[in-house]
């Protein structure tokens, strides 16, 4: 008998042993599943104990050590069984309803089947596979508009990748989206070389794939002399057509799953620059998920600063005053504003959290915009668990000196007030919104005047009038394209053409604009074109409105229904501030009181009420609440007099020609009574002011 080993029987022993540690991993998932039952027995537990992870990884890679193995992968494997087991804990924990109780879930992803977004798709869903459906779409974009309209329950897309940096296209759709990220999930992408056969390197003469990966690869293709490279929609899409042309020269760069699924070789493993090479994916949703709050959670924020002198550091320092810890923190170009940015922050956190609704409220005072893209499980932590020092008394060592350079996190900063309207209210000590339209500024103490024609009804009038209103000393053009008009037989107003016109009169004469949308539909429509979106009287609860206007980058002219209370109008404000668009300018103009000598009463104690209550401006419409252009003159500067940051008026070239509201407009003769009228009250005031303070 030779003792010669027989390859075959080792092959065996090693296929036995794997099955027997594949029972272990079951038995050890048990426990697993135990101390899950555990933890949600004992209120206020937290899924994850860190520093029990430490311990017991450091005591495994001692007894590694002992017994002779590389310590290195015995942590690899524990990390990502550690891994494994607190993704079935937080699933224990959390409320995914789509998967739970539908029969079929359809989860949407750029690219075919084999791509990582794929696969990174079906590690997230491991748990559901049977009864999930994956559908690969050909853009980012197809995948994310199909979760919008509801063909699917999920879509997960690629947000950065650890050598790229971030995935602009993402980010993009998530910026306007009305999707909530529910989960993000993170997969280590390993790329290889893919053959049709096993030809030696040396014979490849083309390789194909996704760009990110050909340049993630670049070191690895320059060391292939003279081959070409073409660029696919996705790393799996570039194997298929590899099949598809059957050249023996060429290959593609794609994940050794991609190769299986259409077999073909893999030529060569780990051919990226960098072996760290992870993306990390988020998968959104129509409807948020409530996860519970033991588990250790992420919150997503994009937000826009105000355009003062610090905000970015105000808006930072709730993290800190409330103990937040920042995760990640990435400035974006702002769409249609060339060198303004915006922010997106992850912190740790959950939702649900006191202390991180008051930190929100506090940051949103310094935002124009601001918006929750969600709060999720995290699956970034433990990749640094693998590198960090060895033994447990180095990793203690530094944690003692990074403690000595922690400041402790300072006393929760005050809770704020029970009022309805809590992004509204003002505290004291509060600083006044002001918001900036163009180079206009409303509420920093200036007065500003808005003016024109009640509607836009042709090009040539909304010119005349524009320059009517820059020659007299407007700042703003106002002009309805959607008119809401009590009867369906009167003019409706021009729509999308008149917007045009108010455009190019606005940019002809350097007056940002200000127009009514009556539509949620219109909004973002709107939102592109106009400076300013004007909410009517009539709509101030139109709650689906509202709900818009708070998705939308524009500062919002909300005014006073005839029938609202102040406390209502704040509480509608508020729909705006809280769907995360912080910049709303009041308006009144005007209620229904007994009286019938006037359209409306203007109510003018809203004012200073007003400036009592919120920290946003307020402006003053007298022309709808006359209804009569001999009473808006004297109303206008009684608006000044009381302390509004400025007035919206209707003026005409020709009143007698208005084909609406023309009673009310202002002759060019009056509208310039009216703005040399309101300088002449802004000096008194300042005046008085100065006086009473020397005094
Ligand atoms: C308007 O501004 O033209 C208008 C219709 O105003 P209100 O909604 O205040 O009536
Ligand atoms: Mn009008």
């Amino acid at each position: 008998m030779s003792d010669k080993p027989n390859l075959e029987e080792i092959r065996k022993e090693l296929d036995d042993l794997n099955e027997r540690m594949l029972d272990t991993i079951s038995q050890r998932m048990q426990l697993v599943e135990k101390v899950a039952a555990a933890k949600l027995a004992q209120p206020g537990q937290k899924l994850r104990d860190k520093e029990r992870e430490r311990v017991m990884l450091a005591e495994l890679a001692k007894k590694a050590r002992e017994k002779g193995l590389n310590p290195y992968y015995v942590k690899r494997i524990f990390n990502d069984l550690i891994e494994y087991s607190l993704d079935d804990q937080s699933r224990h924990m959390s409320r995914r309803d789509p998967a739970e109780t539908k029969d079929l879930v359809r989860i949407g992803f750029q690219g075919v089947e084999g791509a990582y977004s794929h696969l990174a798709a079906q590690k997230h869903f491991a748990k559901d596979l049977e009864n999930a459906a994956f559908v690969g779409y050909s853009t980012f974009g197809d995948a994310f508009r199909a979760c919008e309209r509801g063909d699917l329950d999920f879509v997960v897309l690629p947000l950065e990748n650890t050598i790229g940096g971030s995935i602009n296209a993402t980010y993009r759709l998530l910026e306007d989206s009305a999707l909530h990220i529910v989960g993000e999930e993170v997969w280590q992408v390993q790329h290889c070389l893919i053959g049709l056969e096993n030809v030696p390197l040396g014979r490849v003469r083309h390789i194909a794939s996704h760009p990110q990966a050909l340049l993630q690869c670049s070191a690895f293709l320059a060391s292939l002399p003279g081959i070409t490279v073409e660029s696919f929609t996705d790393t799996a899409e570039a194997v298929r057509r590899l099949k598809e042309r059957q050249e023996i020269t060429h290959a593609a760069i794609a994940s050794e799953d991609a190769a299986e699924r259409y077999g073909l070789h893999v030529l060569k493993r780990d051919i990226a620059d960098q072996k760290e090479n992870y993306t990390k994916f988020v998968v959104c949703a129509k409807n948020p998920v409530e996860y519970d709050a033991r588990l250790d959670t992420k919150i997503s924020l994009v937000l826009a600063t105000n355009h003062k002198e610090g905000a970015l550091l105000q808006c930072l320092r709730p993290f800190h005053e409330h103990g937040l810890n920042l995760l990640k923190l990435e400035s974006r170009p702002k769409l249609h504003t060339p060198w303004e940015y915006q922010f997106y922050v992850d912190f740790e956190g959950h939702i649900a959290d006191q202390n991180v609704t008051n930190a929100l409220e506090q940051i949103q005072r310094h935002t124009s915009y601001l918006k929750v893209l969600g709060c999720y499980p995290i699956r970034t932590q433990g990749f640094d668990a693998v590198q960090v020092a060895e033994d447990v008394e180095s990793t203690a060592l530094k944690e003692e000196v990074a403690g000595a350079f922690c400041e402790t996190p300072a006393e929760p900063a005050k809770t704020k007030s029970a009022k309805p309207y809590r992004l509204a209210a003002r505290e004291s000590g509060d600083e006044k919104t002001e918001i900036k339209v163009g180079d206009v500024v409303l509420g920093d103490g200036s007065f500003t005047v808005i003016a024109g024609p009640c509607a836009v009804e042709s090009r040539e009038q909304i010119m005349e009038s524009a320059k009517l209103v820059r020659d007299l000393g407007g700042v703003m053009l106002r002009g309805g394209v959607f008119k809401p008009r009590t009867s369906p037989y009167s003019f409706q107003g021009m729509g999308y053409e008149g917007l045009d016109y108010l455009v190019e009169a606005g940019k002809t004469y350097g007056l940002p604009i200000v127009t009514e949308v009556m539509h949620p539909q219109d909004v973002m429509k709107v939102a592109a074109k106009a400076d300013v979106i004007q909410i009517g009287a009539r709509n101030m609860q139109n709650f689906s409105l509202l709900s818009e206007l708070g998705r939308c980058r524009r500062p919002i002219l909300l005014k006073r229904g005839m029938m609202a209370s102040i406390d209502e109008l704040l509480m509608a404000a508020e729909y705006i501030l809280a769907g995360g668009n912080s910049q709303v300018i009041l308006c009144e103009r005007g209620i229904r009181t007994f009286e019938t000598a006037t359209r409306n009463t203007l109510d003018l104690q809203a004012i200073p009420v007003l400036k009592r209550l919120t920290h946003l401006p307020i402006i003053v419409d007298p022309s709808h609440a006359a209804g009569d252009r001999e009473l808006v003159v004297p109303m206008a500067l009684a608006a000044a007099a009381a302390g509004a940051d400025g007035i919206i008026v209707e003026t005409h070239p020709h009143p007698d020609q208005a084909i609406c509201d023309g009673p009310q407009a202002l002759t060019p003769e009056q509208f310039r009574q009216v703005t040399s009228g309101v300088q002449a009250i802004g000096r008194a005031l300042a005046g008085s002011a100065a006086a009473a303070k020397s005094a």
